[in-house]
């Protein structure tokens, strides 16, 4: 192993700075040369990429988003992108690549791995639905932004005596809206993965209301469906005054926690001494504290659980 590439694909998530800076720093305290392909999966396509040194990863450990710039590439998916992506890899000599990003984008790494390319994941996306590790890198921040908003809404909910209704991200799953629901002290969470009855919030904002709550607060997984909808409904059924508020791109900006740091100096070292060692192929995850790998093919194999126990904690808190 002389030389390996890096890049960032998908939906741009807090901490991919953190975590391209220790793989460019570790391959290089290693005696690796290191290349960064921009745009994810579209560099490769279209030979957009450079080398990185020490100093490309400068000052971005507490940057959001992705200094390496990322993208859906649609051509990716067609076997005459991918024969174009592995031209590119071979004039560009590396002998393994790293991706940092979500299900799809290990989906493409596992494409790469299979056309004979040593691949190897790391877990970045706000979501936080890949399934062996606990944690993505970016799922710590979003949460943070979200809590934050929460306790915003929560003082004009107050003031005003209203029902405030807040949707988030997750695409199909209701990580986010769980985790920061929690935190914030929602009084209702909807989330995908928990079939629920509009009578039983209504039911739940009327006790509310009985033993003297100002307002309420519910958090809506966008997969649910239109937070704008459920409010109306809610409104309907009620009487009771609503509004909405679609938190939108707003959970994915803003500068890293120090969970999301950590975790992602602590996967993009992983990431390079799995390649070192000769192992390929695998996500790199962190289960009980510890980093851990997985073969691509068993982690998109499977969803990620959700935390019932947690989902029935927030029901009871919420009384
Ligand atoms: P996020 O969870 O933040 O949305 P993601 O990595 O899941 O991130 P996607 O848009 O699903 O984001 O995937 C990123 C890119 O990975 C796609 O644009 C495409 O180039 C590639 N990709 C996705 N699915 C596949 C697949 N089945 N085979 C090959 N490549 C894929």
């Amino acid at each position: 192993m002389r030389k390996i590439g890096v890049l960032t694909s998908g939906g741009d998530a807090p901490g991919m700075n953190a975590a391209l800076r220790a793989v460019v720093r570790k391959a290089i305290y290693h005696g690796l040369e290191v290349v960064g392909f921009r745009r994810g999966f579209h560099g490769l396509i279209y030979g957009e990429y450079a080398p990185m040194e020490l100093g490309s990863v400068a000052d971005i450990i507490h940057r959001g988003g992705t200094t390496l710039r990322t993208a859906r590439a649609p051509e990716f998916l067609e076997p005459v992108g991918r024969e174009k992506a592995l031209e590119t890899i071979s004039a560009s000599g590396i002998d393994a690549l790293i991706v940092i990003g979500g299900d799809g984008s290990f989906k493409g790494a596992a494409a790469l791995e299979g056309a004979g390319i040593q691949t190897i994941g790391i877990p970045g996306t706000i979501d936080n639905d890949i399934a062996c590790t606990e944690y993505s890198i970016g799922f710590d921040t979003a949460v943070n932004n979200v809590t934050d908003a929460i306790n915003k809404v929560r003082d004009t909910a107050t003031s005003h005596e209203r029902v405030y209704l807040i949707e988030v991200m997750g695409r199909t799953t209701g990580h986010i809206a769980l985790a920061a629901g929690v935190a914030g002290g929602a009084e209702s969470i909807l989330v995908p993965e928990v079939p629920f009855e509009l009578d039983h919030v209504c039911e739940r904002l009327h006790r509310g209301v009985r033993r003297g709550k100002l307002h309420s607060i519910i958090l809506v997984a966008e997969g649910v469906r239109s937070a704008i909808d459920i409010g109306k409904q809610l409104e309907d059924l009620t009487k009771m005054e609503t509004r909405v508020t679609i938190l939108g791109h707003l959970q994915r900006g803003g500068t890293p926690t120090a969970f999301d740091r950590m975790l992602a100096s602590r996967m993009g070292a992983a990431a390079v001494d799995l390649l070192r060692s000769g192992c390929h192929g695998q996500m790199v995850g962190i289960e009980a504290g510890q980093i851990c790998a997985t073969p691509f093919a068993e982690a998109l194999a499977q969803d990620k659980p959700f935390p019932m126990d947690l989902y029935e904690l927030a029901t009871i808190l919420a009384i």
